[in-house]
């Protein structure tokens, strides 16, 4: 058997909250547990959401737990993160492949124009989904022959790339923790693989990244859970092996609903972050487990403990136990 890579992908959004460092250490341990090989990955291709200072919190916040990087590129004597950004000249070839195979296709809809299509659907009570029921119509390079499209990308008009969701396929997915989930491909809409900024989205810098870096087990929050059908068919539409996949849940707040956010510390009184965080924009600054007085150790075994019990009363474990 290949030996197990798994990866922490975090986009710097923002500071790394408590529900990252779970989702990086579940990562971390089972690659010590199989010997394998644990790597950061700074997903920083939406340079619109890019929060300066997030990425070296997260660095911080990661060594201050304890999770050492296994590999990546060397930053002053220890591995470093891998960034998208460094290496954004390699994905449009793996979106143009696609196109060459027939699988993605160019889409010259201008903002304003599927805005429109929007808010018409909204007034007939229906929602607009660009797939394969309305792509024909659409304006995008299906209905062009070759000269008519070179034409047009030669004059320079800006375009996205878009998946061309296969029709009425139904794809049997396998999640290591929800078990086996079936989704008919009709009811996906073209996701967009590469922007007219000239960067990849999220889903195509993922993919191509995880097959490069040959990563093993994909393990993220369950907020990823809808987007599986559409990476599995990516990896079909490349013949590529698809790494196994695990959703974890996500950690909820104590009272009321929802996921735990960055906003929660200050109302539930108990830190969300790991190491304080300044907020650049409105300079607040938010508490940290390690400025209140915990111990690293203490945060890592009560994250370890929300998805797992050793059956004993032993109550502490050191990184290597665990
Ligand atoms: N960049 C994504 C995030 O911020 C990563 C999702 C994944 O692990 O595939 O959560």
């Amino acid at each position: 058997m290949n030996s197990v890579r798994v990866r922490f992908a975090p986009s710097p959004t923002g500071p790394l909250h408590i529900g990252g460092v779970r989702t990086a250490l579940y990562n971390y341990l089972f690659a010590k547990k199989h010997q394998g090989t644990f790597i950061l990955r700074i997903e920083d291709t939406d340079q619109t959401r890019y929060v300066p200072g997030a990425e070296d919190y997260i660095q911080k916040a990661l060594a201050w737990c304890k999770i050492n990087i296994d590999e990546g590129p060397k930053q002053g004597g220890d591995y470093g993160p891998y960034r998208q950004s460094e290496r954004k000249s390699l994905y449009k070839d793996y979106a143009l492949t696609l196109v060459s195979k027939g699988k993605a296709y160019y889409s010259f809809d201008t903002a304003e124009e599927l805005e429109q299509l929007r808010n018409d659907y909204e007034a007939k009570k229906e929602t607009f989904i660009y797939n394969w029921h309305n792509r024909q119509q659409l304006n995008n390079s299906l209905a062009l022959s070759e000269e008519q499209l070179q034409h047009k990308l030669d004059s320079g008009i800006p375009y996205v790339i878009r998946f061309k969701t296969p029709v009425d396929q139904e794809l049997q997915l396998q999640d290591e923790i929800r078990g086996n989930i079936t989704v008919n491909t009709s009811t996906l809409d073209d996701k967009v693989l590469f922007k007219s900024d000239g960067m990849p989205t999220y889903h195509l810098a993922n993919i191509v990244d995880d097959h490069l870096m040959k990563i093993t087990h994909v393990i993220r929050g369950e907020e990823w859970l809808p987007s599986l059908a559409l990476h599995v068919l990516l990896y079909q539409a490349f013949e590529w092996k698809t790494p196994a996949f695990a959703h974890l849940p996500l950690i909820l707040k104590p009272v009321g609903k929802g996921k735990l956010s960055k906003r929660d510390g200050d109302k539930l009184g108990f830190p969300v972050f790991p190491l304080e965080w300044i907020d650049p924009k409105t300079e607040h600054l938010s508490k940290g487990y390690k400025e209140d007085g915990y111990l690293a150790d203490a945060v890592i075994n009560m994250l370890a403990f929300l998805g797992w019990n050793p059956g004993t009363e032993q109550e502490l474990f050191t990184m290597d136990e665990l």
